[in-house]
């Protein structure tokens, strides 16, 4: 039977997982399994040539027991509800699993960024804050650029904000924002930068030297493109690919900075790299490499190619990168996955810092953020490694994702329980 990549069911299907292995009390599940709100709305956007366009955004509260709801805006053309929830449920284990005062949520517009102008991107962003103004807030929830997005557009977002709140300090109400009106040193590359560090303490743990390993990262937005310069940076490993949504270039002398950046700023596409082999995003996720980094989107290693990949670790930059079936099979194959949640948690930390520095009107250096970004990704990393050793004392052989996930689902049912929700 073929997989079911509907990315909800996939997220109910982990939770279940999880549920199962830590015995989850049942109505703490039933919560668990659906967001508490879910929001359709639809923006009419003055276009450039003078008609109206009518865009369906979406805004999802999955749980709030831990604290505000929190997570990106996507505009995507394929944006869909059910996307939106996913994304929703897993900001939720998130920001359960770096133990930060937030609940998950997520936001959407299905829109192609690439067909509009600035003028129309940025009233269509005005128009989705005046849509579901009455639903976000500093303590309610704090909204951050997710794919397609941009710390220019969070500015757009907030300054929309202050308008409907009548206020002159709506700086803590969204995160992501350039530094200009105040988002925080290191926001910009913190999703990379949590991930490097996910990476150090994975490959210490798994005795790969990071030195002398090759990579390949799929995806070249923000996350993908950090990926590539503080991999080579921090631990001078070699990424031998990196592809976008047009197709990836392999170079196994390693990929060439200047050789890239004059690649995209030419043709729009890592694809015009000179020389290299082209090839396409399938076949760089089945490259011959140690690590395999995608930061792209959901559902990239499925039932039907995670038997090839090679690569000894996966390191889920992406959210939602690997399906349920894919995850089994690269569990048997001991290929060491660490999950989306884990290796991701910089964004949404290096949010949480932002939104700290914002309420308290004081800013930190890059250096302190980094340091406090480190500490906190690292301490998850020991903590799921504890509980996968725990639970295999106990018989239980799971995968890293399953272990992440008893500690964040346990983390907000707790909560739940003293709120007394069940
Ligand atoms: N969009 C990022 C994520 O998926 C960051 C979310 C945030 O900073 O709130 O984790």
């Amino acid at each position: 039977m073929a997989e079911n990549l509907n990315p909800f069911l996939i997220a109910q299907q982990q939770l279940d997982q999880a549920a199962e292995i830590m015995e989850l009390d049942k109505t703490a599940h039933a919560i668990l399994r659906e967001p508490m709100k879910s929001l359709t709305v639809n923006i009419p956007v003055r276009m450039d040539n003078g008609s109206v366009r009518l865009f369906k955004g979406f805004g999802v509260q999955y749980n709030t027991a831990r604290g505000p709801a929190k997570g990106g805006i996507r505009f995507h053309p394929k944006e869909t509800i059910d996307t939106v929830k996913a994304l929703s449920a897993w900001m939720t284990w998130k920001t359960a699993l770096a133990d930060i005062p937030f609940g998950g949520g997520k936001g959407g517009v299905i829109c192609d960024t690439k067909e509009m102008s600035e003028r129309e991107l940025e009233a269509l962003s005005r128009g989705y804050i005046r849509a579901l103004g009455n639903y976000i807030g500093p303590d309610i929830d704090v909204p951050a650029p997710d794919v397609y997005n941009t710390p220019q557009i969070m500015a757009c977002m907030m300054d929309e904000y202050a308008t409907i709140a009548h206020t002159n300090n709506p700086f803590s109400v969204i995160t992501g924002k350039p530094v200009e009106v105040w988002g925080s040193a290191g926001r910009k590359d913190s999703t990379a930068m949590g991930g490097m560090f996910v990476l150090r303490e994975a490959a210490k743990s798994n005795g790969i030297d990071l030195k002398n390993a090759k990579i390949a990262v799929q995806g070249a937005g923000n996350a993908g493109m950090y990926a590539y310069l503080l991999s080579k940076k921090l631990f001078g490993a070699k990424v031998v690919a990196i592809s976008d949504s047009k197709g990836g270039i392999i170079d196994e002398d390693g990929i060439d900075e200047a050789k890239l950046v004059k690649a995209r700023e030419e043709t729009g596409s890592v694809t015009g790299y000179e020389g290299g082999t082209k090839v396409t995003n399938e076949e760089l996720l089945e490259w011959d490499v140690d690590i395999l980094i995608p930061s792209a989107i959901e559902n990239q290693i499925t039932g039907s190619n995670a038997d090839k990949i090679k690569a000894k670790m996966v390191l889920e930059l992406a959210n939602g990168p690997v399906t349920p079936e894919a995850d089994n099979i690269l569990h048997e194959n001991k290929v060491f996955d660490v999950p989306d949640f884990l290796v991701n948690s910089g964004g949404v930390i290096g949010s949480y810092f932002e939104w700290i520095q914002n309420r308290e009107g004081y800013y930190w250096t890059e250096d302190e953020v980094y340091s406090k970004l480190d500490a906190i990704v690292t301490r998850s990393y020991d903590q799921m490694e504890a509980t996968r050793s725990k639970l295999k004392s106990h018989g239980k052989n799971v995968s890293p994702r399953v272990a992440a996930y008893v500690i964040a689902v346990e983390r907000v049912a707790d909560a739940m329980k003293f709120r007394g929700w069940y």
